[in-house]
């Protein structure tokens, strides 16, 4: 029996809904295997300018870095889309990375044969199936560089700058997570164009000497791109920047089917991390009981694997989920012909079942 303090940031939009569902399947982990989770529910986005008038409140921060790990649903909505850009929900999220230090984002993208259907891309293209592992650098280069403006408006610019170092610490990351799975790490950038990225593959090459097992490959953004469109199964890890990673990983969250059943990892220095889902708040669907809870309930088993190392109870979260889809339950975003539709909390109750 093991002990853990979770930092719950619900959020805006369907964040409620589906943190919900997430510790209603990590109450269930924890009655089988005899754990216990103390949660501490936090303010971030746009709940948190609605009650203190700032998207990141201190408190906030203070019991993330207490805590053991951070599970977060998702942030922001057009009712604080007038907010001024130092004051908008997205601040609090760039705000808590940057307190906590997670430096690194990990972003699985497999494609679960239940789902085949719904991904976007033909059969032939998916006949070798897709489990790609996206490392992206979130704390550096361009939306954390300098950025200006005219003051009549005239022009603006954001700046990407990267340092050896922050090119280094994500660059570890990416090879001790290819030598985990496949040992291929392409390093992706626009090294022909850029001279933050002429520095990020100079640096890639000369950690990789410390990961001879590792193979490393690069590629320009443009065509990463072009082949995780025509030919998906090829990656392995893909390590990248700030902007470039925002961009491919939901690309290659597209290709595996729904954006609700994807996680992510947001890890740093210390093992507290923070697990979101990769999709936003929708509001579109808000507080309408259909969102689909797969993604942050996966999430959280990332954070029992990656932060807690219980390896098992993750296992055991992630055969859950298989068992429900086997079952032909569907949430509206990922329904077909055939299938049985459930909302969101019974979703999230079948999973916690099938534990
Ligand atoms: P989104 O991911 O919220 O929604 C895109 C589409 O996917 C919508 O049609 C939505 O209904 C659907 N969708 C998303 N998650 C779903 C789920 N779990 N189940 C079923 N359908 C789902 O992206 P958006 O519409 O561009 O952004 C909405 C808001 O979320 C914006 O304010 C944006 O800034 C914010 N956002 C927050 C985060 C975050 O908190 N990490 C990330 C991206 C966007």
């Amino acid at each position: 029996m093991a002990e853990f303090n979770i930092a719950l940031i619900p959020g805006d939009g369907i964040g409620p809904e589906i943190v919900s569902g997430a510790v209603t399947v990590l109450d269930a982990v924890s009655k089988k295997y005899g754990h216990k989770f103390n949660y501490q529910e936090v303010y971030m986005g746009g709940c948190a300018i609605d009650k203190y008038g700032v998207p990141l409140p201190q408190e906030t921060v203070d019991i993330c870095k207490k805590s053991d790990s951070v599970l977060l649903g998702a942030v922001g909505g057009p009712k604080w889309d007038s907010q001024p850009s130092e004051n908008r929900p997205e601040k609090g999220l760039l705000g808590i990375r940057k307190a906590l230090e997670l430096y690194s984002n990990l972003r699985p993208s497999i494609l679960k044969p239940q789902l085949k259907d719904a991904s976007p891309l033909k059969d032939e293209k998916l006949e070798k199936g897709l489990n790609v592992m996206v490392v992206r650098e979130l704390t550096g280069g361009i939306y954390f560089g300098e950025r200006k403006k005219a003051e009549d408006g005239s022009w603006a610019s954001d700046t990407e700058k990267y340092s050896v170092e922050e090119i280094k610490r994500i660059g570890k990351i990416a090879f001790e997570t290819a030598m985990l799975r496949d040992k291929r790490v392409v390093s992706v950038d626009k090294a022909n164009v850029l001279e933050s990225s002429r520095l990020w593959r100079k640096t890639m090459i000369e950690l990789s000497a410390d990961y001879p097992e590792v193979e490393l490959t690069h590629m320009y953004v443009d065509n990463a791109a072009m082949q995780l469109a025509i030919n998906p199964a090829q990656f392995d890890v893909i390590v990248t920047s700030n902007i470039f990673g925002d961009i491919l990983s939901d690309l290659s969250s597209a290709i595996a089917g729904s954006i609700g059943m994807l996680p992510s990892a947001s890890l740093g220095a210390t093992k507290c991390g923070m697990y979101e889902p990769i999709h936003g708040s929708a509001p579109d669907i808000a507080g309408m009981d259909i969102a689909n809870p797969i993604a942050t309930i996966v999430s959280a088993a990332m954070m029992l694997e990656m932060s807690f190392g219980l390896v098992e109870e993750a296992k055991a979260i992630n055969d859950a989920v298989d068992k429900v889809l086997d079952q032909n339950y569907r949430t509206t975003d990922i329904m077909s012909d055939g299938m049985k539709k459930v909302g969101c909390k019974e979703m999230a109750k079948l999973i916690a079942e099938n534990i």
